[in-house]
Protein backbone atom coordinates (compact mmCIF):
# COMPACT_ATOMS: atom_id res chain seq x y z
CA UNK A 1 0.00 0.00 0.00
CA UNK A 2 1.41 3.68 -0.72
CA UNK A 3 1.32 5.87 2.02
CA UNK A 4 1.74 9.75 1.92
CA UNK A 5 1.27 12.04 -1.05
CA UNK A 6 1.69 10.77 -4.71
CA UNK A 7 4.27 13.22 -6.56
CA UNK A 8 3.34 14.16 -9.62
CA UNK A 9 6.33 15.84 -11.74
CA UNK A 10 5.18 14.96 -15.14
CA UNK A 11 4.90 17.91 -17.31
CA UNK A 12 0.44 17.99 -17.42
CA UNK A 13 -1.71 17.42 -16.19
CA UNK A 14 -0.10 19.48 -13.62
CA UNK A 15 -0.88 19.72 -9.67
CA UNK A 16 -4.55 20.75 -9.06
CA UNK A 17 -4.94 23.96 -5.92
CA UNK A 18 -7.16 22.71 -3.60
CA UNK A 19 -9.45 25.76 -4.34
CA UNK A 20 -9.21 24.91 -7.57
CA UNK A 21 -10.58 21.09 -6.96
CA UNK A 22 -12.97 22.69 -4.96
CA UNK A 23 -14.12 24.72 -7.32
CA UNK A 24 -15.84 21.78 -9.33
CA UNK A 25 -17.59 20.41 -7.11
CA UNK A 26 -20.50 22.17 -7.97
CA UNK A 27 -24.43 20.83 -8.84
CA UNK A 28 -24.90 20.60 -12.26
CA UNK A 29 -26.70 23.52 -13.93
CA UNK A 30 -28.50 24.44 -17.19
CA UNK A 31 -26.08 25.58 -19.68
CA UNK A 32 -28.20 27.86 -21.58
CA UNK A 33 -29.87 29.28 -18.45
CA UNK A 34 -29.93 33.00 -19.44
CA UNK A 35 -27.03 33.43 -16.75
CA UNK A 36 -24.66 30.84 -17.51
CA UNK A 37 -22.57 33.55 -19.22
CA UNK A 38 -21.97 35.05 -15.62
CA UNK A 39 -19.21 31.43 -14.99
CA UNK A 40 -17.95 32.14 -18.80
CA UNK A 41 -17.15 35.94 -18.54
CA UNK A 42 -14.32 35.94 -16.74
CA UNK A 43 -12.89 32.65 -18.17
CA UNK A 44 -13.03 34.65 -21.36
CA UNK A 45 -11.55 37.97 -19.99
CA UNK A 46 -8.74 36.28 -17.81
CA UNK A 47 -7.56 33.88 -20.83
CA UNK A 48 -7.20 36.77 -23.16
CA UNK A 49 -5.06 38.19 -20.68
CA UNK A 50 -2.70 34.71 -19.91
CA UNK A 51 -2.67 34.78 -24.08
CA UNK A 52 -1.21 38.34 -24.43
CA UNK A 53 -4.00 39.56 -26.40
CA UNK A 54 -6.63 42.38 -26.58
CA UNK A 55 -6.70 41.84 -30.42
CA UNK A 56 -7.81 38.64 -30.87
CA UNK A 57 -10.79 35.95 -29.49
CA UNK A 58 -10.54 32.76 -27.29
CA UNK A 59 -12.93 29.88 -27.83
CA UNK A 60 -12.94 27.25 -25.15
CA UNK A 61 -13.49 23.35 -26.83
CA UNK A 62 -14.83 20.57 -25.09
CA UNK A 63 -11.70 18.39 -25.79
CA UNK A 64 -7.83 18.91 -25.37
CA UNK A 65 -4.73 20.31 -27.57
CA UNK A 66 -4.91 17.87 -29.83
CA UNK A 67 -8.39 18.61 -30.85
CA UNK A 68 -7.86 22.80 -30.85
CA UNK A 69 -4.69 21.87 -33.26
CA UNK A 70 -6.95 20.30 -35.39
CA UNK A 71 -9.50 23.31 -35.12
CA UNK A 72 -6.71 25.81 -35.86
CA UNK A 73 -5.84 23.97 -39.18
CA UNK A 74 -9.49 23.00 -40.46
CA UNK A 75 -11.01 26.18 -39.49
CA UNK A 76 -8.34 28.63 -41.58
CA UNK A 77 -6.47 26.44 -44.29
CA UNK A 78 -7.55 25.15 -47.34
CA UNK A 79 -7.18 21.32 -48.64
CA UNK A 80 -3.41 21.42 -50.14
CA UNK A 81 -2.30 23.87 -48.72
CA UNK A 82 1.57 24.43 -47.96
CA UNK A 83 2.44 24.56 -44.40
CA UNK A 84 6.02 25.07 -42.88
CA UNK A 85 6.73 22.79 -40.11
CA UNK A 86 9.84 21.72 -38.38
CA UNK A 87 10.01 18.72 -36.87
CA UNK A 88 12.49 19.01 -33.29
CA UNK A 89 10.43 16.69 -30.45
CA UNK A 90 7.24 14.37 -30.34
CA UNK A 91 4.72 17.21 -30.36
CA UNK A 92 6.05 18.78 -33.10
CA UNK A 93 6.27 15.64 -34.84
CA UNK A 94 2.73 14.94 -34.23
CA UNK A 95 1.54 18.06 -35.19
CA UNK A 96 3.08 17.44 -37.96
CA UNK A 97 1.72 14.28 -39.17
CA UNK A 98 -1.95 15.39 -38.47
CA UNK A 99 -1.76 18.21 -40.89
CA UNK A 100 -0.28 15.93 -43.45
CA UNK A 101 -3.67 13.36 -42.19
CA UNK A 102 -5.69 16.88 -42.93
CA UNK A 103 -4.75 16.86 -46.35
CA UNK A 104 -1.94 20.10 -46.28
CA UNK A 105 1.21 19.73 -47.75
CA UNK A 106 3.84 20.12 -45.33
CA UNK A 107 7.27 21.02 -45.87
CA UNK A 108 8.66 20.01 -43.12
CA UNK A 109 12.33 20.51 -41.93
CA UNK A 110 13.80 17.90 -39.89
CA UNK A 111 16.42 18.77 -36.65
CA UNK A 112 17.74 16.80 -34.18
CA UNK A 113 15.21 16.21 -31.36
CA UNK A 114 17.11 18.98 -28.61
CA UNK A 115 16.93 21.91 -31.11
CA UNK A 116 14.27 25.09 -31.14
CA UNK A 117 12.29 26.31 -34.29
CA UNK A 118 14.97 26.72 -36.95
CA UNK A 119 14.15 30.68 -37.19
CA UNK A 120 16.90 31.65 -40.04
CA UNK A 121 16.24 28.31 -42.34
CA UNK A 122 12.21 29.41 -42.16
CA UNK A 123 13.47 32.97 -43.25
CA UNK A 124 15.14 31.56 -45.94
CA UNK A 125 12.70 29.46 -46.54
CA UNK A 126 9.91 32.70 -46.54
CA UNK A 127 12.05 34.50 -48.38
CA UNK A 128 12.23 32.43 -51.00
CA UNK A 129 8.84 31.91 -51.34
CA UNK A 130 7.93 35.24 -53.93
CA UNK A 131 4.55 33.89 -54.84
CA UNK A 132 3.32 33.48 -50.92
CA UNK A 133 2.34 29.36 -51.54
CA UNK A 134 3.33 28.69 -47.89
CA UNK A 135 -0.36 29.74 -46.15
CA UNK A 136 0.79 28.99 -42.59
CA UNK A 137 3.85 28.21 -40.74
CA UNK A 138 3.97 26.82 -37.34
CA UNK A 139 5.69 26.51 -34.10
CA UNK A 140 5.52 24.70 -30.96
CA UNK A 141 6.26 26.96 -28.28
CA UNK A 142 7.39 24.60 -26.24
CA UNK A 143 8.73 21.51 -26.96
CA UNK A 144 7.78 18.99 -24.07
CA UNK A 145 9.25 16.24 -25.10
CA UNK A 146 12.87 17.75 -24.88
CA UNK A 147 12.43 20.71 -22.75
CA UNK A 148 12.98 23.62 -25.46
CA UNK A 149 11.28 26.61 -25.98
CA UNK A 150 11.69 28.42 -29.42
CA UNK A 151 11.62 32.28 -30.75
CA UNK A 152 8.32 32.64 -31.80
CA UNK A 153 9.27 36.43 -31.75
CA UNK A 154 12.29 35.70 -34.04
CA UNK A 155 9.51 33.66 -36.52
CA UNK A 156 7.30 36.24 -36.76
CA UNK A 157 10.51 38.64 -37.35
CA UNK A 158 11.05 36.20 -40.53
CA UNK A 159 7.42 36.95 -41.48
CA UNK A 160 7.71 39.74 -41.94
CA UNK A 161 10.95 40.78 -43.14
CA UNK A 162 9.78 38.27 -45.53
CA UNK A 163 7.09 40.12 -46.36
CA UNK A 164 5.49 37.20 -46.06
CA UNK A 165 1.13 37.00 -45.67
CA UNK A 166 1.29 33.75 -43.80
CA UNK A 167 -0.44 32.81 -40.68
CA UNK A 168 1.58 32.04 -37.95
CA UNK A 169 0.64 28.78 -35.90
CA UNK A 170 1.94 28.49 -32.10
CA UNK A 171 1.40 25.61 -29.98
CA UNK A 172 1.65 26.73 -26.36
CA UNK A 173 -0.16 24.20 -24.84
CA UNK A 174 2.86 24.08 -21.94
CA UNK A 175 3.67 27.28 -22.30
CA UNK A 176 0.80 29.53 -22.21
CA UNK A 177 0.12 30.58 -18.51
CA UNK A 178 3.43 29.75 -17.37
CA UNK A 179 6.36 31.19 -19.35
CA UNK A 180 5.55 34.67 -21.13
CA UNK A 181 3.45 34.62 -24.30
CA UNK A 182 2.26 37.77 -25.79
CA UNK A 183 0.06 36.94 -28.85
CA UNK A 184 -0.81 40.55 -29.97
CA UNK A 185 3.22 41.79 -29.80
CA UNK A 186 4.55 38.38 -31.34
CA UNK A 187 1.39 38.42 -34.24
CA UNK A 188 0.28 34.99 -33.74
CA UNK A 189 -2.88 34.20 -35.60
CA UNK A 190 -4.02 30.70 -33.69
CA UNK A 191 -2.69 29.87 -30.54
CA UNK A 192 -2.97 26.53 -28.72
CA UNK A 193 -3.31 25.51 -25.19
CA UNK A 194 -5.15 23.00 -22.73
CA UNK A 195 -6.40 23.45 -19.32
CA UNK A 196 -3.86 20.52 -17.75
CA UNK A 197 -0.76 22.29 -17.51
CA UNK A 198 -0.33 26.26 -17.00
CA UNK A 199 -3.83 26.33 -16.02
CA UNK A 200 -3.57 23.78 -13.12
CA UNK A 201 -7.03 22.42 -13.83
CA UNK A 202 -7.73 18.90 -15.26
CA UNK A 203 -7.89 18.15 -18.95
CA UNK A 204 -10.67 17.94 -20.64
CA UNK A 205 -10.74 21.71 -22.18
CA UNK A 206 -9.04 22.84 -25.33
CA UNK A 207 -8.41 26.61 -26.03
CA UNK A 208 -7.74 28.60 -28.84
CA UNK A 209 -7.03 32.45 -29.61
CA UNK A 210 -7.22 33.57 -32.80
CA UNK A 211 -6.23 37.02 -34.08
CA UNK A 212 -8.48 38.97 -36.27
CA UNK A 213 -6.49 37.82 -39.35
CA UNK A 214 -7.63 34.33 -38.62
CA UNK A 215 -10.84 35.01 -38.22
CA UNK A 216 -10.67 37.00 -41.93
CA UNK A 217 -9.15 33.47 -43.23
CA UNK A 218 -11.79 31.64 -41.65
CA UNK A 219 -13.81 33.32 -44.30
CA UNK A 220 -12.69 31.82 -46.83
CA UNK A 221 -11.40 28.23 -45.45
CA UNK A 222 -13.28 25.20 -47.26
CA UNK A 223 -11.45 22.34 -44.69
CA UNK A 224 -14.48 19.69 -43.44
CA UNK A 225 -15.07 20.64 -39.71
CA UNK A 226 -17.93 19.82 -37.81
CA UNK A 227 -17.51 19.32 -33.49
CA UNK A 228 -14.19 21.96 -33.94
CA UNK A 229 -16.16 24.41 -36.16
CA UNK A 230 -15.03 27.97 -35.05
CA UNK A 231 -17.74 30.07 -36.15
CA UNK A 232 -20.82 28.23 -33.91
CA UNK A 233 -18.45 28.13 -31.04
CA UNK A 234 -17.44 32.36 -31.42
CA UNK A 235 -21.04 32.51 -32.24
CA UNK A 236 -22.29 30.82 -28.95
CA UNK A 237 -19.43 32.02 -26.66
CA UNK A 238 -21.21 35.33 -27.94
CA UNK A 239 -23.72 34.54 -25.46
CA UNK A 240 -21.55 33.61 -22.79
CA UNK A 241 -22.88 29.58 -23.53
CA UNK A 242 -21.29 26.37 -26.31
CA UNK A 243 -23.13 25.36 -29.21
CA UNK A 244 -23.10 21.79 -27.16
CA UNK A 245 -23.09 20.44 -24.21
CA UNK A 246 -20.13 21.96 -21.98
CA UNK A 247 -17.91 20.15 -18.82
CA UNK A 248 -19.60 22.61 -16.11
CA UNK A 249 -17.69 21.53 -13.23
CA UNK A 250 -14.29 21.91 -15.17
CA UNK A 251 -15.22 25.43 -16.65
CA UNK A 252 -15.90 26.34 -12.67
CA UNK A 253 -12.22 24.81 -12.14
CA UNK A 254 -10.69 26.93 -15.21
CA UNK A 255 -12.53 29.92 -13.78
CA UNK A 256 -10.50 29.49 -10.63
CA UNK A 257 -7.44 28.62 -11.37
CA UNK A 258 -7.36 32.16 -13.70
CA UNK A 259 -8.59 33.95 -10.94
CA UNK A 260 -5.83 32.51 -8.92
CA UNK A 261 -3.41 33.51 -11.60
CA UNK A 262 -4.88 37.17 -11.70
CA UNK A 263 -4.50 37.07 -8.13
CA UNK A 264 -0.62 35.84 -8.14
CA UNK A 265 -0.07 37.92 -11.38
CA UNK A 266 1.91 37.09 -14.82
CA UNK A 267 4.92 38.30 -14.02
CA UNK A 268 5.27 36.37 -10.49
CA UNK A 269 4.14 33.13 -11.87
CA UNK A 270 6.80 33.86 -14.91
CA UNK A 271 9.24 34.56 -12.60
CA UNK A 272 8.64 31.78 -10.23
CA UNK A 273 8.81 29.37 -12.99
CA UNK A 274 12.00 30.59 -13.94
CA UNK A 275 13.81 30.29 -10.38
CA UNK A 276 12.14 26.70 -9.99
CA UNK A 277 13.33 25.98 -13.15
CA UNK A 278 16.73 27.14 -12.74
CA UNK A 279 17.08 25.08 -9.38
CA UNK A 280 16.33 21.78 -11.11
CA UNK A 281 18.86 23.04 -14.37
CA UNK A 282 21.57 23.63 -11.76
CA UNK A 283 20.91 20.16 -10.13
CA UNK A 284 21.39 18.05 -13.40
CA UNK A 285 24.29 20.02 -13.65
CA UNK A 286 25.57 18.94 -10.08
CA UNK A 287 24.75 15.64 -11.62
CA UNK A 288 27.05 16.17 -14.18
CA UNK A 289 24.68 15.05 -16.83
CA UNK A 290 23.12 16.91 -20.11
CA UNK A 291 20.25 18.55 -20.76
CA UNK A 292 18.38 17.33 -24.38
CA UNK A 293 17.75 20.78 -25.08
CA UNK A 294 21.22 21.94 -27.03
CA UNK A 295 21.43 24.85 -25.52
CA UNK A 296 21.41 27.57 -22.60
CA UNK A 297 19.00 29.75 -24.94
CA UNK A 298 16.42 26.93 -25.72
CA UNK A 299 15.80 26.42 -22.06
CA UNK A 300 12.54 25.78 -21.08
CA UNK A 301 11.11 26.93 -17.77
CA UNK A 302 8.21 24.61 -17.28
CA UNK A 303 10.09 21.03 -18.59
CA UNK A 304 13.67 19.74 -18.08
CA UNK A 305 14.64 16.90 -20.61
CA UNK A 306 17.59 15.06 -18.57
CA UNK A 307 19.84 12.54 -20.18
CA UNK A 308 20.89 9.43 -18.48
CA UNK A 309 24.47 8.66 -18.72
CA UNK A 310 25.40 5.59 -20.91
CA UNK A 311 24.64 2.65 -19.47
CA UNK A 312 21.76 3.71 -17.45
CA UNK A 313 18.21 3.00 -18.95
CA UNK A 314 15.67 6.17 -18.08
CA UNK A 315 12.59 3.70 -17.81
CA UNK A 316 14.68 1.76 -15.11
CA UNK A 317 14.89 5.61 -13.26
CA UNK A 318 11.24 6.22 -14.04
CA UNK A 319 9.85 2.88 -12.82
CA UNK A 320 12.06 3.56 -9.32
CA UNK A 321 10.83 6.32 -8.96
CA UNK A 322 7.00 5.66 -9.36
CA UNK A 323 7.18 2.25 -7.64
CA UNK A 324 9.35 3.29 -4.50
CA UNK A 325 9.06 6.52 -4.08
CA UNK A 326 5.20 7.11 -5.36
CA UNK A 327 6.66 9.76 -7.62
CA UNK A 328 5.78 10.28 -11.09
CA UNK A 329 8.72 11.38 -13.75
CA UNK A 330 8.28 12.44 -17.38
CA UNK A 331 9.34 9.44 -19.57
CA UNK A 332 11.38 10.01 -22.94
CA UNK A 333 8.83 10.09 -25.64
CA UNK A 334 9.59 8.49 -29.35
CA UNK A 335 13.37 8.30 -30.26
CA UNK A 336 14.62 9.52 -26.60
CA UNK A 337 12.49 6.74 -24.77
CA UNK A 338 15.28 5.24 -22.25
CA UNK A 339 17.68 8.05 -23.10
CA UNK A 340 15.99 10.78 -21.56
CA UNK A 341 13.48 11.51 -18.24
CA UNK A 342 11.84 14.67 -17.68
CA UNK A 343 10.81 16.93 -14.52
CA UNK A 344 7.87 19.40 -15.37
CA UNK A 345 7.71 22.41 -13.55
CA UNK A 346 4.87 23.98 -14.18
CA UNK A 347 1.72 25.01 -12.71
CA UNK A 348 1.09 25.08 -8.95
CA UNK A 349 4.59 24.29 -7.74
CA UNK A 350 7.00 25.72 -5.01
CA UNK A 351 10.69 24.96 -4.22
CA UNK A 352 9.69 22.55 -1.76
CA UNK A 353 8.61 20.19 -4.14
CA UNK A 354 10.78 20.83 -6.59
CA UNK A 355 13.47 19.54 -3.83
CA UNK A 356 11.57 16.72 -3.34
CA UNK A 357 11.53 15.64 -7.68
CA UNK A 358 15.12 16.80 -7.48
CA UNK A 359 15.73 14.39 -4.20
CA UNK A 360 13.91 11.25 -5.61
CA UNK A 361 15.18 11.85 -8.91
CA UNK A 362 18.62 11.64 -7.46
CA UNK A 363 18.08 8.11 -5.48
CA UNK A 364 16.05 6.89 -8.71
CA UNK A 365 19.28 7.61 -10.64
CA UNK A 366 21.48 5.60 -8.19
CA UNK A 367 19.71 3.00 -8.03
CA UNK A 368 19.39 2.73 -11.58
CA UNK A 369 22.88 2.98 -12.11
CA UNK A 370 23.73 6.23 -12.02
CA UNK A 371 27.38 7.30 -10.62
CA UNK A 372 26.22 10.37 -8.74
CA UNK A 373 26.40 11.72 -5.66
CA UNK A 374 23.52 11.95 -4.01
CA UNK A 375 22.70 14.96 -2.94
CA UNK A 376 24.41 16.90 -4.61
CA UNK A 377 21.51 18.16 -6.90
CA UNK A 378 19.66 19.00 -3.86
CA UNK A 379 22.01 21.34 -2.41
CA UNK A 380 22.86 22.96 -5.95
CA UNK A 381 19.38 23.63 -5.56
CA UNK A 382 19.05 24.69 -2.51
CA UNK A 383 21.79 27.34 -3.18
CA UNK A 384 19.10 28.74 -6.38
CA UNK A 385 16.27 29.06 -3.97
CA UNK A 386 17.82 29.73 -0.73
CA UNK A 387 16.62 33.85 0.09
CA UNK A 388 19.64 34.66 1.47
CA UNK A 389 19.05 37.36 4.28
CA UNK A 390 19.76 40.66 2.98
CA UNK A 391 20.75 42.33 6.17
CA UNK A 392 22.12 40.96 9.44
CA UNK A 393 19.30 42.35 11.64
CA UNK A 394 17.04 39.75 9.42
CA UNK A 395 18.76 36.89 10.53
CA UNK A 396 17.48 37.35 14.31
N1 LIG B 1 1.50 20.09 -27.65
C1 LIG B 1 2.35 20.03 -26.63
C2 LIG B 1 3.57 20.90 -26.63
C3 LIG B 1 2.09 19.15 -25.57
O1 LIG B 1 2.93 19.08 -24.53
C4 LIG B 1 0.94 18.34 -25.61
C5 LIG B 1 0.66 17.40 -24.53
O2 LIG B 1 1.44 17.14 -23.67
C6 LIG B 1 0.10 18.46 -26.72
C7 LIG B 1 0.40 19.36 -27.71
C8 LIG B 1 -1.12 17.63 -26.81
O3 LIG B 1 -2.06 18.17 -25.95
P1 LIG B 1 -3.22 17.28 -25.33
O4 LIG B 1 -2.58 16.13 -24.65
O5 LIG B 1 -3.90 18.26 -24.40
O6 LIG B 1 -4.08 16.87 -26.46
Amino acid sequence: MKTGLSHLFIPGPTNVPETVRRAMNVPMQDHRAPDFGDLTASIFADLKTVYGTTKGRVALFPGSGTGCWEAAITNTLNPGDKVLMARHGQFSHLWAEMAKRLGLEVHLIDLPWGAGAPVKEFARILGADRHGEIKAVFVTHNETATGVTSDVAGVRKALDDALHDALLFVDGVSSIGSIPFRMDDWGVDLAVTGSQKGLMSPAGLGMLAVSPKALKAMESSTMHRAFFDLADMLRAHDGGSFPYTPPVPLLHGVKAALTRMMEEGLPNIHARHKRLASGVRRAVAAWGLDLCAEHPTLYSDTVTAVRVPEGVDAREVIRIAYERYNCSLGSGLGPLNGKVFRIGHLGDLNEGMCLTAISIAEMALVEAGARIKLGSGVAAAQEVYLMRPATPELRL
